[in-house]
């Protein structure tokens, strides 16, 4: 039987009205024809969705302003002028072809939180900022350069919307220049809190309203390397074989077995997969393929890959092909703060929701805040796990239970973090 969850009485709520509104219209920037939206990061589009929730900010009550890589930052002083601020956010540019959600909620729902404080003459002790983190999308840019993560070489790269970083920042309001100036040092924030649809499955399956996430894994991945040798399929026996395909097939069962016999949420992935010379006649002396592992512990990562590596051998023995491994990215996992942690499961405890904690297997912009500060984040259930289409959608009930947790959370932070 599931026990019923009282919401405490006479606590402040989100105006859900007025949040499903902004939401709504935030939504019909960059609509794309097919369905869902095309916000690329510094697109005309990402601009004008920048200016209208700028407005959003200042009835909010916020000062907002954006700094040298881009981000918004909009500010209320605290009743304590001596405490550090507290962060909360997300971010507003969509990926080509992307849902109404990811990002718009937990930017409107910061807002709408803030908002909620104004209209109720709540003040928090910390001075409060919510931030719209430019270029999420692209690969985290507006955090990682508050974070001083972000190489100045990568300012070249050319984005989605076809400028290069460097002008994308200077379209949205900020100066590459100067870089250096967006960044905050580790202790400068007293928390960060992201409230983000799950995007998986895990909520929806466990009937759960609240994911409290434990951190954001660790991706590792490597390029493997099969060689064979390339012969006849017609008149070579299959004894005299050095198939590739065949050692790379093996290789992605291995994979997924290795993954799946030990306990827990990591996940494994071989998502690419190129024989050549792949002519239907030829057997293929080479594969080139993907092996991703993600998990919030690295020991999980090693211990997968150690294992990985050496029934890899047995298969190249038994196929006459050797693998190579080569490392191309090994990101440290950022784990949430306990003391975020509850505040979330207090918040959830405050509005009558069910939670439980999971990792996030996705990544988003608080990893990058996590040498800086204490983070934590909000998920709320994806129907079907499905996002970056225009197909992700969350329930209207499921937006205002996220949107009073993250209200919630942040006033027992405010409460209980120095
Ligand atoms: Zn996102």
């Amino acid at each position: 039987m599931r026990r019923l969850r009282i919401p405490e009485r006479n606590v402040i709520r989100i105006d859900e009205a007025r949040l499903q509104a902004r939401m709504a219209a935030l939504a019909r920037i960059g609509r794309d024809p097919r369905g869902g939206v095309s916000r690329l990061a510094y697109s005309d589009t990402d601009r004008e969705a920048r200016e209208t929730v700028t407005a959003w900010m200042r009835e909010a009550g916020l000062t907002p302003r954006v700094d040298a890589a881009g981000n918004i930052i909009a500010r209320r002083d605290g009743t304590d002028a001596s405490l550090a601020p507290l962060l909360f956010g997300s971010h507003v540019d969509s990926v080509p072809n992307g849902g109404d959600l990811d990002g718009p909620l937990g930017t409107l729902a910061a807002i709408e939180a803030a908002h909620t404080m104004l209209d109720a003459g709540v003040r928090t002790r910390h001075p409060i900022e919510v931030v719209v983190w430019s270029n999420e999308e692209g690969g985290l840019y507006g955090s990682r350069a508050v974070s001083g993560q972000l190489p100045h070489a990568e300012l070249d790269n050319v984005s989605a919307s076809g400028r290069t970083i460097a002008d994308g920042i200077r379209a949205i309001g900020g100066d590459p220049e100067r870089l250096a100036e967006a960044r905050r040092a580790p202790g400068s924030i007293a928390g960060y809190l992201e409230l983000h649809i799950e995007q998986g499955q895990v909520l929806e399956s466990t009937g759960t309203d609240i994911g409290i996430v434990l951190g954001i894994v660790a991706i590792y991945q490597w390029e493997v390397t099969i060689t064979g040798v390339t012969n006849h399929s017609g008149t070579t026996p299959m004894d005299r074989r050095h198939d590739a395909v065949l050692a790379g097939a093996r290789f992605v069962e291995l994979v997924h077995r290795a993954v799946i016999d030990e306990p827990g949420t990591h996940v494994g992935t071989v998502g690419r997969f190129e024989a050549s010379p792949g002519a239907p006649n030829a057997i293929a002396g080479e594969v080139v393929c993907s092996l991703e592992l993600r998990a919030l512990d690295t020991g999980v990562i090693e211990r997968l890959y150690a294992r990985i590596e050496t029934e890899a051998k047995a298969i190249a023995e038994a196929t006459g092909t050797t693998f190579a491994f080569s490392g191309l990215i090994a990101s440290v996992p950022a784990p949430s703060d306990p003391r975020i942690r509850g505040a979330i499961a207090a918040a959830a405890r405050t509005v009558g929701c069910s939670a439980r904690e999971m990792p996030s297997g996705a990544g988003h912009d608080a990893q990058c805040l996590a040498p800086l500060g204490p983070i934590g984040m909000i998920f709320i259930p994806s129907v079907g796990g499905v996002s970056h289409s225009p197909g992700e959608y969350s329930t209207p009930e499921a937006v205002r239970n996220g949107a009073n947790v993250l209200l919630h959370a942040v006033l027992e932070a405010d409460r209980t973090l120095p």
